[in-house]
């Protein structure tokens, strides 16, 4: 029997470990802080959880545009809605912890075998050491494979220092128990644009600080730039080209200083800096496995680090830093080397999502990349503000864009702008990923009436006439 050791039980490791397993491997996973990792205790899954109280905050303000007005219990109109924090909180950490409770129990009912405690790879690279965290032994696990995917955490900068009340990082923001009055949000990459987002849908005043010219600048450009009106146009103040260069706090007042020496105060303030890799003190170096500039594990398309034996998935790895590409390349890494058959990682077909207000979607080949001449295609672009569906339901922003290869009409890419656009965009991701035209799609039925028949509608004006 194969063994397997997997350091980290984010969703790179413990996928990984569940595939490993079916596979008939003895599987161990080590992990420090709980199974389901940050993805399910402190970054995705809670930040999510928060995002669906503040998307129905926004589509509860939409009720008056479709006839709904609030009454209190004397009959008089009732004008003022709010979000109690700290119900809010509670409920995402209880839900955050039950996940990862739910993930733990999944492993042990499979045979699993979970270490609490710190991974370390010893420089013979056959054994992992573990340093428990009950009683701070130490204990030794030999292997025939190991899978790092230990992940990576909030960036913090030596002029601002997190101190987990006013000055946080987003790991922290779930401890606030009264929504701040006015939060400063430092970063308008993804992480960043969803937390000006939400808390400004809770009802705090926000205020963005981007260096960029616009929000998202790893997004699509004409996407970001519908998010970016419609936060401006709810009244949040986006300072664009705007760079940090301190945060400090004094008593209940946080001062966020940029570099062309304006001052920005508010009450609270998220830092969105970026992630580094946790790969420090894992004794890689010593095991021969070579990182990045960056400190990130270089991998190939199976997840196979330089040194034999070694794979690594996830946010340790770099690139696409998602829940979906950790787990996939987790998975493959095991199919690797239990000799499964392995579909190697084609990061073109990865549908991730911004849970903004609106949401943004996308999936395959960028506009810029058809903009550059990196890839030859046709694109379009179909508000959705024609679409009966979205006029029902009062929805003004927002837009369905596909790209496709000009001869055979094959999709290579998408964008959904709109409410649940993480749930839109699937129907292009299969199409991405098998090779479907844009007559394969008109083609297909979709119900009317529904936003869906936007993206039917986009096909249907890329057809070629011979
Ligand atoms: C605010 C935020 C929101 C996000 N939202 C989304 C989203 O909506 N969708 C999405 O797909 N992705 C989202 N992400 C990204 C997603 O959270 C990460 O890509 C994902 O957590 C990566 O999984 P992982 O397994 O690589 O690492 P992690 O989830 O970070 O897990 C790593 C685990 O390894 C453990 N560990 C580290 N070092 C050691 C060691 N030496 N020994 C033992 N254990 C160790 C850690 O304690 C942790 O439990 C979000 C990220 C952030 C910051």
């Amino acid at each position: 029997m194969a063994r397997v050791t997997i350091i980290g039980g984010g969703p790179g490791g413990y996928e990984a470990a569940l595939v490993a397993q079916q596979l008939g491997a003895e599987v161990t996973v080590v992990d420090r802080d709980g199974l389901g990792g940050s993805a399910v205790l402190t970054d995705c899954v809670p930040s999510k959880t928060l995002i669906a109280t503040a998307e129905l905050m926004s589509d509860m303000t939409l009720a008056r545009d479709l006839g709904i007005h609030f009454r209190d219990h004397q009959g008089d109109p009732a004008t003022e809605l709010y979000a109690d924090l700290e119900l809010v909180n509670k409920r995402v950490k209880l839900l955050a912890l039950a996940q990862s409770s739910d993930i733990e129990s999944r492993l042990a009912r499979r045979g699993i075998r979970i270490v609490k405690g710190t991974g370390r790879i010893d420089a013979d690279k056959r054994q992992v050491v573990a340093t428990r965290a009950e009683d701070g032994g130490e204990e030794a696990i030999e292997n025939d494979a190991v899978l790092i995917a230990t992940g990576a955490r909030p960036r913090v900068l030596p002029t601002a220092q997190p101190d987990g009340e006013r000055i946080l990082t987003w790991e922290q923001v779930y401890d606030l128990d009264d929504l701040p009055s006015h939060m400063i949000v430092v970063g308008s990459g993804v992480t960043g644009v969803e937390f000006a987002s939400a808390y400004l849908n809770l009802g705090s005043q926000v205020t963005l600080v981007s260096s960029r010219d616009r929000v998202l600048p790893g997004e699509d450009a004409d996407a970001a730039t519908v998010l970016q009106d419609v936060l401006e146009r709810q009244g949040m103040n986006i300072l664009s080209k705007s760079r940090m260069e301190s945060v400090t706090r004094s008593g209940d007042v946080v001062t966020v200083k940029l570099t062309d020496g304006r001052e920005v105060t508010g009450s609270h303030c998220i830092l969105a800096l970026g992630s580094i890799p946790n790969t420090e003190g894992l004794g890689l170096e010593d095991a021969g496995i070579e990182l990045d500039e960056g400190g990130f594990i270089r991998t190939d398309k199976v997840s196979r680090t330089s040194a034999y034996g070694v794979y690594a998935a996830g946010d340790c790895t770099g690139g696409f830093m998602l829940a979906s590409t950790a787990a996939m390349a987790g998975r493959i890494a095991m199919r690797h080397f239990l000799g499964d058959a392995v579909i190697p990682m084609d990061l073109k077909e990865v549908a991730a999502n911004v849970f903004t207000s609106p949401e943004i979607a996308t999936v395959g080949y960028s506009q810029a990349q058809v903009d550059s001449g990196e890839v030859v295609a046709e694109t379009l672009r179909l508000d959705l503000k024609g679409n009966p569906r979205a006029k029902m339901q009062g929805i003004s922003d927002g837009f369905v864009k596909l790209i496709s290869r000009p001869g055979t009409g094959v999709v290579i890419g998408g964008v959904v702008v709109g409410p649940r656009a993480s749930e839109l965009i699937h129907p292009i991701a299969l199409a991405v990923s098998t090779g479907l035209t844009v007559d394969q799609i008109a083609n297909t039925f979709t119900v009317y009436p529904s936003i869906s028949g936007s993206t039917a509608e986009v096909a249907r004006r890329l057809h070629h006439v011979e």
